[in-house]
């Protein structure tokens, strides 16, 4: 989503750390440059403008200690960076839980903003987190919004209660109220209540979501956010603060191609946290929105945190120490090992998606790159790989012409594909050997950022030709990051 602003940003420090010693005049320049990169994106003026005038007022005697040190783009640097953050609302807060639960969600919000959709990523959340939540379908206006609920319950596994058909019929504020009771005879510790939305502010829907909030207390109100509407997001949101009462922010469809201003302005302009965000249509595109990450990923620098997060939460401790173990005795790694890894990596989902949090994925060449990554790479080398027998998994020296293509067969695929696959795992053993040996493995075709890896994963492939090694950052963060590893 903030591609365009990255790259924009990235030419700002190019120029500011080709400088070398920085001028007050210098500063006035890059202000003038971040507050029309802002602009561009569709930040709100005020937003751009505060933003700004924090790099210019940066005072004679700071910049003459900036320019004692051996870089000092990079002190600049690090104000934009904190600045970012501020606006996207500094430090990260969780739900507010009730002290005795069950813990009130009210979800407002306009149609279309993917509010029912994220009821549903949100309890699957966290009923991944060990809670038991509960969705109340309150939206008793839109056409369908009810059936649509009680479909996104069953692909999250959670219980909707929803006693009326909704399509104008019922009443949001008794079937809110109901579904606490109910929530708190089957001891659910949290509830969701879905309200409705219209296309636009109106009196009424403001009166219906206030009622509803004033019947149930909520402990948390959300207002779901389309994060590809621009300013008047923001807009309508103050509105609804003003009209209801907000506590915090979800964003929505974080993953579009809009040019993201509402998501860098509303936080800010409203002065509420923004506490998780949608990035896709798939129940698991979610997550806690952290401002310090989204910050890093907007300047170039990646999210390293949320990537090693992720990776965590799927790989299975046992499988990684036996794994371990067979390298350590010096056991051969098989392709029955390459299938576990293969699994695991299908479990972390999309790779477009992955290596995007990689430094420097978010700009230019390989932003456009990865949209090109073939996620069904993946599945097809696992087809490969399971068309083989367990003798042939366990020493790929059985793989003679006929047996290959038999699996080539087997698999859907080419015996160039299959071919390919043998040289990819005899070529990562050999890495295996040499690290073994004490000596750094050499892959050629590895990716940027990623470099060697020395997991056996299948060598990227993408729907075109690899992306080209990267040339230096202008980033001056990004930069220093790329000369330390
Ligand atoms: P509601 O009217 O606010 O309840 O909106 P819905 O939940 O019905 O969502 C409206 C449309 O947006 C649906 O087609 C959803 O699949 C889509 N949608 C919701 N969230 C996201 C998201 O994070 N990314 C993308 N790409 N689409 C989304």
């Amino acid at each position: 989503m903030f591609e365009n602003l990255t790259a924009r940003l990235s030419n700002t420090f190019s120029r500011i750390r080709s400088k070398g010693l920085l001028k007050s005049s210098d500063l006035l320049d890059m202000a003038e440059d971040l507050k029309a990169a802002l602009l561009d994106s569709d930040v709100a003026l005020d937003v751009a403008e505060k933003f700004a005038a924090e790099i210019s007022s940066v005072s004679e005697s700071q910049l003459a200690e900036f320019n004692k040190s051996s870089n000092p783009a990079t002190s600049i640097f690090n104000i934009i960076q904190a600045k970012l953050i501020e606006i996207l609302g500094g430090e990260f807060r969780r739900i507010n839980f009730a002290k005795k639960p069950p813990t009130v969600i009210l979800l407002t919000g306009l149609q279309g903003a993917g509010k029912t959709s994220l009821a549903g990523k949100l309890a699957n959340w966290l009923k991944a987190q060990g809670n038991t939540p509960l969705l109340v379908a309150s939206d008793l206006q839109r056409p369908n919004a009810v059936d649509q609920l009680k479909v996104i319950g069953e692909l999250a596994q959670v219980p909707v209660f929803a006693p009326e058909p909704g399509n104008g019929i019922g009443n949001p504020i008794k079937v809110a109220k109901e579904g606490i009771d109910f929530a708190k005879s089957k001891l659910h510790n949290i509830v969701i209540v879905d309200t409705a939305g219209r296309l636009g502010i109106d009196e009424e829907l403001m009166a219906q979501a206030r009622e509803i909030k004033n019947a149930i207390n909520p402990d948390e109100v959300f207002y779901v956010v389309d994060a590809m509407v621009g300013q008047d997001a923001v807009r309508t949101a103050k509105a609804f603060d003003d009209g209801v009462g907000i506590d915090s922010i979800i964003l929505t469809k974080l993953d579009g191609d809009a040019r993201g201003g509402a998501a860098l302005s509303i936080s800010s302009a409203l002065k509420k946290p923004i506490i998780f965000a949608a990035t896709g249509e798939k129940i698991s595109d979610f997550d806690i929105f952290y401002p310090d990450r989204m910050a890093s990923r907007i300047l170039g620098l990646g999210d390293i945190k949320t990537l090693a997060e992720q990776a965590k939460s799927v790989f299975d401790e046992d499988a990684t120490k036996n794994l371990e173990d067979k390298f350590i005795k010096g056991e051969e790694f098989t392709l029955e090992d390459f299938l576990s890894q293969l699994e695991t990596m299908k479990k972390m989902g999309s790779m477009s998606k992955l290596l995007g949090m990689l430094p420097g994925a978010n700009s230019g060449a390989i932003k456009k790159q990865l949209e090109q990554f073939d996620d069904s790479e993946l599945i097809k080398t696992q087809s490969i790989v399971q068309s083989m027998t367990p003798s042939e998994r366990m020493d790929p020296k059985l793989l003679n012409g006929s047996r290959r293509a038999r699996i080539a067969k087997g698999s859907g695929r080419q015996v160039s594909d299959v071919n390919n696959l043998v040289d990819r795992f005899t070529q990562a053993q050999k890495v295996m050997k040499q690290m073994r040996g004490g000596k750094l493995p050499n892959i050629p075709g590895n990716i940027p950022g990623i470099g060697a890896m020395p997991n056996m994963a299948p060598a990227p492939t993408f729907k075109n030709s690899p992306p080209k090694k990267k040339s230096r950052s202008g980033n001056p963060a990004k930069r220093a990051l790329e000369e330390r590893n």
